[in-house]
């Protein structure tokens, strides 16, 4: 006999318009370590393997998807719903910055009506043919997050992480919480995990040697990348250019998202 109630019970329906096979959430422990970079690029390579993406960014408190894509429209309502805007390629937007009348106007709300925010991005957001959509979650493990994963039916989570971090405490935490939830985690993402020298090639450990291989192995989940700090990325960034940046370092987390709809 289990006391854990069934998460499902919970789950809020999406719009009826909506038409979303698989919900990738995208987690940190902080912020700054390249989650919303991971959430861009993992939604930019999933376009390019020709299917149908969307990136819903419950980041509320600090929205970057839209910057990266060079998105600064306001999203359009009617009376069927809230339309989300479409990048160059074709992947569809749902930002708060694409609500806000200036988008850099601060987002000072307390956790329950940003946890309410998601949840309307969720039910009142048309989101259409979507075979993959990628959530960009508040960072960290706590009552928001926690709020955002009772409302979506996440399928999959991605751990971002970053060397200088306490890897082991982040992860730790990520798979509890995957685990109450009952959400398989994909695996885990090390972003930042070296400069390579444009001269010699060689990769120098900015912040020193990575322990993201052991505590993966200790809880039993694959890396599934180590990107490096890339001026490039960044600058494609910076320019809201991201779906041009060249980089394939995603590849296999990209691969364990596709194997998610056979
Ligand atoms: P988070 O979503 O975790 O807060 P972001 O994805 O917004 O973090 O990244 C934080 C900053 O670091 C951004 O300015 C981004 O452009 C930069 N950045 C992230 N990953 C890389 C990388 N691999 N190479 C270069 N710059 C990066």
């Amino acid at each position: 006999c289990s006391s854990r109630q069934n998460p499902q019970d919970f789950h809020e329906a999406p719009h009826k318009l909506s038409s979303i096979k698989k919900v990738i959430g995208v987690v940190s422990g902080k912020g700054g370590v390249g989650k919303s970079m991971t959430s861009a690029l993992m939604a930019v390579e999933m376009r390019r393997r020709g299917y149908g993406v969307g990136i819903l960014d419950a980041d509320i408190t600090g929205p970057s998807i839209p910057k990266l894509f060079g998105i600064h429209g306001r999203a359009m309502g009617d009376e069927n719903g809230i339309w989300p805007i479409e990048s160059r390629m074709g992947i569809d937007v749902m930002s708060i910055n694409l609500l806000l009348e200036h988008e850099e106007d601060p987002v000072v709300w307390r956790g329950p009506v940003i946890a309410g925010a998601v949840k309307q991005f969720w039910q009142d957001v048309i989101w259409k043919d979507v075979d993959f959509l990628f959530v960009d979650m508040p960072p960290g493990t706590g009552d928001v997050p926690l709020t955002v994963f009772q409302t979506l039916p996440v399928d999959g989570i991605i751990v971002v992480a970053s060397p200088q971090e306490l890897v082991s405490m982040i992860v730790g935490k990520a798979v509890k919480m995957a685990q109450m939830m009952n959400i398989p985690i994909l695996g885990v993402v090390e972003n930042m995990s070296y400069v390579e020298c444009p001269d010699c090639g060689k990769q120098i450990k900015v912040f020193g040697e990575s322990h993201v291989d052991e505590v993966a192995a200790k809880y039993n989940i694959p890396v599934l990348a180590k990107c490096p700090i890339d001026p490039k990325l960044a600058e494609c960034a910076d320019q809201g250019l991201i779906e041009v940046y060249g980089g394939q370092y995603l590849n296999a987390a990209a691969d364990a998202v596709q194997a998610l709809l056979k």
